[in-house]
């Protein structure tokens, strides 16, 4: 693509590909400080983070931005869907959220979100909500404030929040598509339970040594496209993905000997999230164009190779033999179908991260039904762990013994993430739209999973999604690639389709 002659658009992109130069050097100290930093090592960290933050920010506000950015607004080459657009557009959308908060309360979040991380883990381990509340109720404070100082029109203050994550997205088409899904999957969940189809679970906890994990970990993602020769695969308590910038995009996992799924679906997910980011397009790099689209889009990404392909029949046709030599002796006697069905077994629990395909979105929508009320004021923080229980008894059948498998599982709202649930279950509804809209194309996935061959799904996406950037926000985007709207009927297919065979279900 050609860029526009304008020496200001010159003089704009420059400055942003340095301040993303400066802040790829946080994201590497940030990676390096969940896998290999040294205990003594965590105080100059925090001091280097802070520093380059501050950088970031700096550069992020400067007024020259606002100065290029209205020369540019008035010039017609910059008013279209056209990439250049796309980087004015969304540079403006950044500018206009990080000068609109004031420095008294950017600070003021950092400072309550990092004391309310420990309270949060206090409170964890004690089981007790009574000492996190305090913390919760100055953070949903904050958070109204950040929506307000940020502004959401004729919306919602959720839109506000929200749109840090899913740009352009806002409750009201969250709700619209979370309602019927929720009603779709509760019955789901409860005509599973009445199967008389029951898996048997020992398949996957029997003794999957962690040397021979890693090894078909990394083979699987190898298969799936993620180029190891632009990115690692390592160790991390809380698995994530970080695109550090073109040739350099970090993945990793954990593993738990007795339990096989976590290692390689924790994998492929990440790189799913990987072959986005190693898919960007390299020239781009540190603008819109050269960015993904919204975290909802980013974990389509992820869920579709997770899901759609890891968890399906036709990929363990491929693997099902070099799983057996892998893991030999354990899976010798396993047949294709059984292990199938093990590795998709929908039983209702309470841990989110732990969910299977099924039960996972309910998670997510109740978070969801939690956070807008509390930032609309119609509940209080008090309320949370009875109405958490209350929404967790309706939609999965179960009430959380006590906080910490209740409310207190996730880091997010202590960490000030607000708004940044939907994003999951988003991705999951993208991730079937997509899958449907690449099927259409290429023919029959099922039969290259079955051959190994996952290029052709990988190169697709590249073309349709990962080349793209942020050219369009993820409606948009959605709208482009396959023609629709937002909705939750292709997921909701797919999960009738797949979980009705593998339950026995009519
Ligand atoms: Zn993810």
């Amino acid at each position: 693509m050609s860029a526009p002659e304008s020496p200001a658009y010159t003089e704009l992109i420059g400055h942003l590909q340095k301040t993303s130069l400066l802040a790829s050097c946080a994201h590497l100290l940030g990676w390096d400080e969940q896998t290999y930093l040294p205990t003594q090592g965590a105080e100059l960290r925090a001091d280097q983070m802070a520093l380059l933050s501050g950088m970031v920010h700096e550069r992020t506000t400067s007024p020259r931005i606002g100065e290029l950015l209205s020369q540019l607004e008035n010039d017609s080459q910059f008013n279209n869907e056209s990439p250049a657009s796309a980087n004015v557009r969304e540079i403006r959308r950044t500018y206009e959220r990080a000068t609109r908060l004031s420095q008294k309360l950017v600070e003021e979040l950092s400072r309550v979100t990092t004391l309310s991380q420990q309270a949060w883990i206090e409170a964890r381990q004690k089981r007790d909500f009574a000492t996190f509340q305090p913390w919760l109720e100055k953070i949903v404070a904050l958070k109204r404030e950040e929506a307000t100082a940020v502004g959401y029109g004729d919306g919602l203050p959720y839109d506000a929040l929200l749109d840090d994550y899913e740009p352009g997205m806002t409750a009201t088409k969250v709700q619209e598509a979370f309602s019927p899904l929720r009603d779709e999957l509760v019955q789901l969940v409860q005509r599973i339970a009445g199967s008389t189809h029951k898996p048997d679970r020992s398949i996957i906890t029997s003794s999957y040594p962690v040397a021979a994990q890693r090894s078909f970990g990394r083979q699987a993602a190898e298969a799936i496209g993620f180029d190891f020769s632009a990115g690692r695969l390592d160790e991390a308590a809380h698995p994530f993905c970080s695109g550090i910038g073109p040739g350099d995009c970090r993945l990793t996992t954990r593993y738990d000997e007795n339990y096989f799924p976590q290692a390689l679906f924790g994998t492929l997910h990440e790189a799913g999230h990987g072959l986005y980011e190693q898919g960007l397009n390299r020239n781009a790099f540190g603008t819109a164009m050269g960015t993904a689209a919204s975290l909802g889009i980013h974990e389509s990404q992820s869920r579709m190779w997770e899901n759609f392909v890891g968890r399906s029949r036709a990929f363990w046709q491929h693997f099902i033999i070099p799983a057996q030599r892998t893991f030999a002796p354990v899976l010798d006697d396993v047949s294709l179908d059984d292990f199938y069905a093990a590795i998709n077994i929908v039983e209702p629990s309470f841990i989110r991260v732990e969910a299977d395909e099924v039960t996972y979105n309910l998670h997510v929508m109740l978070r969801f039904e939690l956070e807008q009320p509390l930032i609309s004021g119609d509940l209080q923080v008090a309320d949370v762990p009875a109405v958490w229980n209350e929404t967790f008894e309706k939609y999965l059948g179960l009430t959380p013994p006590d906080d910490a498998v209740g409310c207190l599982q996730d880091v997010h709202w202590s960490a000030g993430l607000i708004g940044y649930f939907p994003t999951y279950a988003l991705g999951n509804m993208y991730a079937a739209q997509f899958f449907n809209a690449a099927q259409q194309e290429l023919g029959d996935l099922s039969e290259m999973f079955a051959r190994g061959e996952f290029a052709p799904l990988k190169d697709w996406l590249r073309t349709n999604i990962h080349e793209r950037g942020h050219q369009f926000q993820a409606d948009r985007l959605l709208e482009v690639v396959t023609g629709e709207k937002l909705s939750h009927q292709p997921l909701t297919d797919h999960l009738k389709r797949k979980f009705g065979a593998l339950y026995g279900l009519d």
